[in-house]
């Protein structure tokens, strides 16, 4: 049988290292969308180990053309769209940028498809802020109504209708995956996992003495990147296009993550290393967020494999391995 082709947006940020992989490693041709940087950054395919094997086309999401041209000249069996502005936080201060590149990004992706690549299978990287409060208590289910409270939620959300529409309009084979969140040793460091792993693993280390964060009682859903990324493939085996919600169904406070991994390096007094700073609160905020992934397993056989300890103990391993090998001090975040 041929090789499948396989185009990845968002191939240099964390889910697309590890979809990339989990696509090699099945005999996939990866074709990887990167936008101009002056110094682009290939540490989480390096991470992986999979940079040499992955081949860049450049394109940017706010620009059709290139999209246009990428479609054409890959012609790829399915397409992930993973590239987004990503960050809930910068979306109120970038508002304008998140939704061209969050909502009519994808818009232009999809047009690119059914012009170049009609029969491919698009997978949109939807999320559940798009949810916001609207749950709280419960899981939420692909059935849950939306109520986005952040401008990334809405550009999201507006990609959600339209791969939608897509799939109706034109009979495209379109999904949905609606996932919450996930993590890795990966995760960019301005979220406030890998803040706290990269903050706890410099305390350990002695290089720092304080973490600064928001709001220590909001709750997530938190999963390993590197089980969520196989739902992603799940979904674009299936015979016919559907939305799924991909989680653990368990949830934890920012607390919590602190205290499992603080614990982890062995320092139980963890209060007197964390700072408050109302810099890091946001506008509106969503206290809790849960899903449901019963429909994921049922249909696609996918379940979560890696549990929240798990996830904090590998996190804090990852960036105490990292920093004691850095041979220039590597900077901690500033956002
Ligand atoms: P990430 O690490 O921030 O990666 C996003 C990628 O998008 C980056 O590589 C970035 O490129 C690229 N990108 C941004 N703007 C672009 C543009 N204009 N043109 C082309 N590429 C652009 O995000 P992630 O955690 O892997 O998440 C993957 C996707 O899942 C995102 O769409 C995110 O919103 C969604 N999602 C994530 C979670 C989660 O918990 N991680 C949960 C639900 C949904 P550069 O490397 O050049 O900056």
């Amino acid at each position: 049988m041929a090789e499948k082709t396989a185009l990845i947006t968002g191939i240099l940020g964390q889910d697309g290292g590890y979809l990339a992989k989990l696509l090699l490693a099945k005999g996939y041709k990866v074709y990887g969308l990167v936008r101009r940087h002056t110094n682009p950054n290939f540490s989480n395919t390096d991470y992986l180990g999979i940079t040499s094997k992955i081949e860049f086309v450049a394109g940017d999401m706010t620009d059709e053309s290139s999209l246009m041209q990428v479609v054409r000249n890959t012609r790829p069996d399915e397409v992930y769209n993973l590239a987004a502005q990503s960050f809930v936080g910068a979306s109120w201060q970038q508002s304008k940028l998140t939704t061209e590149v969050n909502a009519l990004g994808v818009l232009y992706l999809l047009n690119a498809i059914k012009l170049f690549s009609p029969t491919a299978k698009f997978y949109q990287a939807s999320t559940s802020e798009m949810f916001g409060n609207s749950s709280e208590g419960d899981y939420c289910t692909e059935q849950t109504p939306f109520h986005p409270e952040s401008p990334y939620a809405i550009a999201k959300l507006y990609a959600y209708w339209m791969t939608n529409n897509f799939k109706e309009s034109y009979g495209m084979f379109c999904v949905n995956g609606i996932l919450f969140n996930h993590e890795s040793p990966i995760r960019g460091r301005e979220f406030v996992t890998r803040k706290i792993s990269d903050g706890v693993a410099r305390i350990k280390l002695g290089s720092q003495n304080k973490i600064s964060l928001g709001n220590l009682d909001t709750k997530r859903d938190w999963g390993f990147a590197g089980d969520h990324v196989e739902a992603m493939w799940m979904m674009l085996q299936q015979e016919e296009p559907d939305n799924y919600i991909v989680a653990t169904g368990e949830t934890y406070s920012i607390k919590d993550f602190l205290k499992e991994a603080f614990n982890y390096v062995g320092i139980e007094d963890w209060e007197k290393y964390v700072i408050i700073d109302p810099r890091f609160k946001r506008p509106t905020d969503i206290k809790c967020l849960r899903g449901d992934y019963s429909k994921a397993k049922e249909k696609l056989g996918w379940e979560p494999r890696t549990s929240f300890k798990n996830l904090v103990k590998m996190m804090v391993d990852a960036d105490i391995e990292r920093l004691s090998q850095a041979k220039a001090p590597v900077q901690e975040s500033k956002f």
